[in-house]
């Protein structure tokens, strides 16, 4: 079990310095934010309502909430991360190689696995990889390239999970 201290640190990069926004961290309609709904542990999503909002909604128990977009520091206060609006917990979650491995939502997968399979150079001129140095500053057990079977391996039970 990876410690928080160390999960937090490996993890600080993926999110920006102070736990900014980055882009595949908004919801969109066409990609909400998957979390686990606080009532019924089911699957729940996190959508824009406008450029103020966020919903979180549960198809399964019928829980919806909304909360204010603002780009404030995240409360990291369980050793897992959450949505950064309303602190539920991240539905895309597994294991890999003793680490936690997580997403937001399938554009963070996509961002993931292209990584995981070293296409980043040829991605570069996309507006979406622009910011190269996300990248590099990524954990150092995704970079490795002796996890890269394995990372690709539990993206895609992520990607699943995504669907
Ligand atoms: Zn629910």
């Amino acid at each position: 079990m990876t410690s928080w201290k160390k999960w937090k640190h490996e993890h600080r990069a993926l999110y920006g310095r102070g736990g900014g926004l980055l882009g595949h961290q908004l919801p969109r309609l066409d990609d909400p934010t998957l979390i686990v709904c606080p009532k019924c542990a089911k699957r729940a999503s996190v959508v824009p309502v406008n450029e103020e909002t966020v919903r979180a909604n549960c198809f399964a128990c019928g829980f919806s909430t909304e909360a204010p977009i603002l780009p404030r520091g995240y409360a990291w206060g369980a050793e897992t991360p959450t949505d950064g609006f309303f602190g539920c917990e991240l539905w895309l979650r597994t294991n890999c190689e003793g680490h936690s491995l997580w997403a937001f939502n399938q554009r963070h997968l996509t961002f993931l696995e292209d990584f995981v399979a070293a296409r980043l150079r040829e991605r570069r001129r996309d507006p979406y990889w622009r910011n190269a140095s996300l990248g590099s500053r990524l954990p150092q057990w995704i970079k490795s390239s002796d996890n890269r079977e394995s990372l690709l391996k539990a993206i895609e039970k992520l990607k699943k999970m995504a669907e």
